[in-house]
């Protein structure tokens, strides 16, 4: 491990950017923590830190130097890796028939996301096995995913809504990343430590100005770390989890979600793992052009499930449990992983803040299934 001095921070972003990276962290934006290209370590959010609970999320400038001393904001990683709306193809009329002409999206894309939190990595990983390394590629997600360099960065101080250590996302990284960083800000010092993950990693490292640590440096880290992990704002059970939920299929509590659900859709917009989406054609008044495009879409609309001959899920009730059991238990079946990664953004961002540690624990709790009328 080693240590890089909290003035040579700018210096990650200059190799970076040396390399021909666009550098992508967090940054202040609307009153909250967003993702956005970062020119310097000035950009980022020293000073800042943020406070969070079920439908409540406040940004504090408390003056501590710390530049990561905030967990989540409502946008994740898949804003870039997975963009909300991208071009699929053009068509242009040719004579009686028409030419296809497909998007270059995703290509030349080269970007350092500086800041991924662990459970980040997690939801990044669940990703791969959707677009990248599973049955179907999504060319446009291998495109970019193939160029981006991952700076990690522990969490020291989880939030409110955090719940990694549950689904075993955090609070530290342990694989997924180029470079890994644990901030270190007290009275008497302020520095990183750092450790490499990849190739890519160790040659970003060996242009920086750094130094060995010290055991004791490594050991206070490692504290930091383990308070973090004893400090999460929920907890949630998952042993057994999908089946669990699926023995509580009818349960009556999917009707108390229901009452306050507006089916808004905020929770699988700002979620990290969530991917519906859906197609789009448009054409000019000429008829001479058309474009398809994709877009984010979401399990809570009523059009998601809108099929010839009727809807699938009719009520907020099947809608809400249809996502629910989606990220704890079929996704399990689908891609052997759970789908929630544990970080509090559905949480958070709910207007009713309905919270999915509440919801999950109290369906899976009682171990009596009890039957509603509505399917
Ligand atoms: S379901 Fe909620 S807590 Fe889990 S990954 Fe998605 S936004 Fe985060
Ligand atoms: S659970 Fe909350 S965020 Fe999700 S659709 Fe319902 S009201 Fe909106």
């Amino acid at each position: 491990m080693h240590i890089v001095e909290v003035e040579k921070l700018n210096h990650l972003f200059k190799t970076l950017q040396s390399k021909g990276y666009t550098t992508i962290g967090p940054k202040v934006r609307d009153g909250a923590i967003g993702l956005d290209a970062l020119q310097s370590a000035a950009d980022l959010p020293q000073h800042y830190t943020d406070e969070q609970a079920p439908g409540s999320y406040t940004l504090h400038k408390n003056g501590h130097k710390a530049f990561f001393n905030f967990v989540v904001g409502p946008q994740s990683w898949k804003k870039f890796l997975y963009e909300p709306r991208t071009r699929l193809f053009s068509a242009r009329k040719n004579g009686k028939s028409f030419e296809v002409i497909p998007d270059k999206n995703g290509e030349g894309k080269r970007y350092a996301f500086i800041g991924v939190r662990p459970c980040e990595l997690q939801a990044i990983a669940i990703h791969d096995k959707v677009f990248h390394t599973g049955e179907y590629v999504d060319d446009r997600y291998q495109k970019i995913r193939d160029n981006i360099f991952l700076v990690a960065i522990n969490c020291t101080n989880p939030g409110g809504n955090c719940f990694c250590v549950s689904v075993k996302s955090g609070p530290a990284a342990t694989q997924g990343y180029d470079l890994v960083l644990t901030e270190v800000a007290t009275d008497e010092k302020h520095h990183f430590l750092i450790e490499s993950g990849s190739p890519a990693g160790e040659e970003i490292l060996r242009d920086m100005p750094h130094r060995d640590a010290t055991q004791d440096e490594i050991d206070c880290a490692k504290r930091m770390l383990d308070s973090a992990a004893k400090n999460m704002g929920k907890s949630l059970d998952v042993s057994n989890i999908g089946q669990k939920l699926n023995d509580n299929f009818e349960h009556a509590h999917w009707d108390d979600v229901a009452k306050r659900c507006l089916s808004c859709t905020n929770c699988t917009m700002v979620c990290p793992t969530c991917f519906c989406s859906t197609v789009e054609d448009v054409t000019d008044l000429t008829g001479e052009h058309a474009e398809r495009w994709r877009r984010w879409d979401s399990c809570f609309t009523s059009d998601f499930t809108k099929i010839a001959g009727g809807n699938t899920r009719m009520s907020t009730r099947t809608r809400y449990r249809q996502w629910l059991m989606h990220k704890f238990a079929h996704w399990q079946e689908q891609f052997g992983t759970l789908g929630c990664v544990g970080c509090g953004r559905c949480i958070t961002w709910c207007p009713a803040g309905i919270d999915i540690t509440r919801e999950a624990a109290r369906i899976t709790d009682t171990g009596v299934p009890i039957t509603t009328l509505e399917g």
